[in-house]
């Protein structure tokens, strides 16, 4: 989730709102205007950014029952992205620069017309790009357990 640099610590108050919620939605789940705050089996909220991404519009935060989502954290999510080169067109010689084009952040940088790499620092993993590429070339994944 957005919002957190201690997603492990999020999981526990997420836990004790799912006991609390008895099975209805949450509210940061139904505030997320890109519908992708998702729900694992114990009812904690994850982000699935194979469709859309995080635009870091803060409706989830201000929509959390416990105000356990901080927008001065500012916009980043706590997670690795990882950019497989033997998957990516543009890694093997097929012109694509769909990743960059969308990355709000021009965290997308390419090393001449091939070899596109994700600057670390630049990237806040809003998932933007993973939703962008043709072949699922880039994944955003969670730091501790869960998802991110
Ligand atoms: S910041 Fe906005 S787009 Fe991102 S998860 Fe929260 S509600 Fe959804
Ligand atoms: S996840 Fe990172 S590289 Fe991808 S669009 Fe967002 S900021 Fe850019
Ligand atoms: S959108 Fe996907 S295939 Fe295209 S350059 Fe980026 S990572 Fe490679």
């Amino acid at each position: 989730m957005p919002y957190t640099d201690d997603p492990a610590a999020l999981r526990t108050v997420c836990l004790a709102c799912a006991a609390a919620r008895n099975g209805a939605a949450p509210g940061c789940q139904t505030a997320c205007g890109e519908s992708i705050v998702r729900l694992d089996d114990a009812g904690v909220p994850y982000l699935d950014v194979s469709q859309a991404g995080c635009t870091y519009c803060g409706d989830c935060a201000a929509a959390c029952g416990p105000a356990a989502l901080d927008t001065d954290v500012g916009r980043r999510i706590a997670a690795d992205i990882i950019l497989a080169r033997g998957g990516c067109l543009a890694w093997n010689r097929t012109m694509c620069i769909q990743c960059a084009d969308r990355c709000p952040d021009r965290a997308v940088v390419f090393a001449g017309l091939w070899n596109p790499v994700v600057d670390d620092e630049a990237c806040t993993r809003c998932g933007l790009c993973v939703a962008a590429c043709p072949v699922d070339a880039i994944e955003i994944t969670a730091r501790v357990g869960g998802r991110p």
